[in-house]
């Protein structure tokens, strides 16, 4: 449910009815825009007298909001979420490129891969030092010693780091070096890790399940808020589908979708919706004409020996040409 206040609606008036509101039991949320004020309303709402409300003179409407997710409902926040990030914005109208390898493999690979998609532009380094993977016997990651190597590449380069927390165990130490801390497809549906990242004060980038729908990313985003922690990036990373010739399907018109319906900042990432290295530029060019808040791309100096997701990694010099092409279709459009 959500409280309309009429345009000039004095301040004094707004805690007032905010007060009312939480006596009738439920939990008041303030959006206040230059011309507008808005009162949305989690928890119990069946206690709300509507018409009590209603007969207030400084309330315009009551609207009852049908779908379940409601801090990161667009009706509860008109105006985009814009998400900084060491003087980088995430949802400012700009894309920005997060790039980097899909694990940090060593402090050569990393710093070498750091530089050069920074000179290509990209804003944002990624690297995993936890790696989720689908076989046990495959590469974990570096662990701690890995999210050292990112803290370097961060000195070195002065790019904010992103890198995935894996569990609530290692939430804590991931937290410590993260500037953004990611929560991968696979942990999309982890409560108990959604909570302990709603509880942190570095934003979350949280990835869309593999078989998840945009409702159940949205809720998913829901538990990290409620918790306190507004600051949520979601990203598009493909999705489970009959087809088999690329790793996901990239769901394109997930990014229109989350625009109308949230106001978080939606990203997208191409790699690991095509699995295929050839199909990034392509997937790339598609969200960006969509209307992505940013691109997250996986770029290794040596995809052939790479420790996990080579067939998908870009090599520097084909990053820096994916670069020119984002920029010119941008001053182009
Ligand atoms: C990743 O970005 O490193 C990753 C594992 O991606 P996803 O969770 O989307 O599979
Ligand atoms: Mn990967």
């Amino acid at each position: 449910m959500i409280v309309i206040m009429k345009a000039g609606a004095p301040k004094r008036e707004i805690e007032k009815i905010a007060k009312r509101l939480e006596i009738m039991g439920c939990i008041p949320h303030k959006s206040q825009g230059d011309n507008y004020c808005i009162i949305g309303l989690v928890g119990d709402t069946t206690k709300v007298d509507l018409g009590q409300i209603e007969a207030n003179e400084n309330v315009e409407r009551v609207l009852k909001v049908q779908h379940p997710f409601k801090l990161a409902n667009r009706l509860f926040h008109p105006e985009d979420t814009v998400i900084e990030v060491n003087g980088v914005k995430i949802g400012d109208g700009n894309v920005i490129v997060i790039a980097g390898p899909c694990s940090v493999e060593s402090e050569e690979q990393l710093l070498s891969i750091a530089k050069s998609v920074k000179a290509a532009g990209a804003s944002i380094l990624r690297g995993g030092a936890f790696k989720p993977r689908t076989s046990p016997y495959s590469f974990q990651g570096l662990g701690e010693e890995g999210l050292k190597i990112l803290q370097k590449a961060r000195e070195e380069t002065g790019m904010p780091i992103i890198t995935e927390a894996l569990c609530p165990d290692s939430f804590d130490i991931v937290e410590q070096y993260a500037d953004i801390i990611q929560i991968g497809a696979r942990n999309m549906q982890n409560y108990s890790l959604l909570k302990k990242a709603g509880k942190s004060n570095k934003p979350v980038l949280l990835k869309r399940g593999l078989s998840a729908t945009i409702e159940e990313l949205l809720m998913a985003a829901e538990y990290i808020m409620v918790e306190g922690n507004t600051q949520v990036i979601l990203c598009e990373r493909g999705i489970r589908t009959f087809e088999t010739y690329t790793r996901n399907t990239l769901d394109i018109s997930a990014v229109p979708a989350i625009k109308e319906l949230s106001h978080l900042p939606i990203i997208v990432d191409p790699s690991h919706a095509a699995g295929r290295w050839a199909m990034v530029s392509p997937l790339s060019m598609a969200a960006v004409a969509a209307g992505t808040d940013g691109l997250m791309i996986e770029v290794h100096n040596d995809p052939e020996h790479a420790l996990s997701d080579g067939a998908q990694s870009l090599r520097p010099k084909k990053f820096e040409r994916l670069m020119k092409e984002i920029e010119s279709m941008i001053s182009n459009h």
